[in-house]
């Protein structure tokens, strides 16, 4: 793993995702190397081109001061530009293209310093925080998190099996620690949604699994969650099947060539909708979503 100190020149990124005002991403790249990650075009902008994706991570190391300065800058426009609409706060999200969990998070704490600043910062109230992982890692914070009032934590799940885990996120915790870290921040009372996304190809012929994945959600007391589509446009399908291609069986390949058709989606809608409704979840805009458009 390529480990390297940054300099970054802004952190609280305006954003056009849904859900999200501005975006925040302490590092760049993602140790968590998910062989799906949409995230990987990042490369380019970082100077990472010809490295692989999941082999580096970028700390952006004055991330604390650049953060407590534009939430001051932010601060001024909620409370003196009004820019906002009453009742209107804007919200923050922790990790769109990058773990703000993953292993280095241990060290060098740089998400906990900016959820420090917002505890302790004027605006706390005024602002939503959203924060997206696949690591247990996360419950560290449990009480940095109860110190910020508009705040919820999702957690990626793709697959209750951890062998499945492995795969397509092999380097990511496994999914029963993720299910166990949902538990714990839901006993602490922490606002929580799971991110069930992508939805892996194989599910659509296995409604049982996914049966088990959403009864797992609902137990550890979690009921908000995003589902996702898969996206293999471009050269996304061919790497993810040189990736996994020999481990699947020829009805699991079949299913990835078709993933992206609308009557393979359609099939999966029905049975996503079936289940949200059997354990009785929320499940956020009300449809499964097609893609998000990642932005840095
Ligand atoms: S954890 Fe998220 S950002 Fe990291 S590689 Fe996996 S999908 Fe990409």
């Amino acid at each position: 793993m390529k480990i390297s100190h940054k300099e970054a020149k802004t952190i609280l990124t305006p954003s056009k995702l849904p859900g999200a005002d501005y975006v925040v991403n302490p590092y760049s790249g993602c140790a968590f190397g998910c062989v799906y990650c949409y995230a990987d075009f990042t490369r380019k902008f970082t100077g990472h081109m010809e490295d692989k994706w999941g082999e580096y991570v970028d700390i952006k190391i004055n991330t604390p001061e650049i953060f407590e300065k534009e939430l001051s800058k932010l601060t001024k426009k909620i409370v003196k530009k009004n820019e906002f609409k009453k009742g209107d706060k804007p919200v923050i999200f922790f990790g769109s293209v990058t773990d703000p969990y993953q292993g280095v998070e241990a060290k060098y704490e740089l998400t906990r310093k900016c959820l420090e600043i917002i505890a302790k910062s004027d605006i706390r109230n005024d602002i939503k925080i959203s924060l997206l992982t696949k690591s247990p890692l996360v419950a560290r914070d449990i009480v940095i998190f109860k110190q910020i009032p508009n705040l919820e934590i999702g957690m990626t799940i793709t697959s209750i099996d951890d062998e499945v885990s492995k795969m397509f996120e092999s380097c990511a915790p496994s999914s029963s620690l993720r299910i166990k870290a949902l538990n714990e921040l839901n006993k602490e009372g922490i606002n929580t949604y799971a991110f069930v996304g992508p939805l892996l190809p194989h599910f659509v012929a296995n409604e049982k699994s996914l049966n088990i994945l959403f009864m797992k959600i609902k137990e550890s007391g979690t009921n908000k969650v995003w589902v996702e589509h898969i996206n293999l446009k471009g050269k996304k399908m061919g790497r993810l099947i040189e990736l996994v291609g020999e481990n699947l069986s020829k009805e699991e390949y079949e299913l990835f060539v078709n993933s992206q058709t609308d009557e393979y989606k359609n099939r999966l809608n029905e049975i996503i909708m079936k289940i949200i409704k059997k354990y009785d979840l929320e499940l956020v805009g009300g449809k499964v979503i097609d893609h998000i458009k990642l932005e840095k």
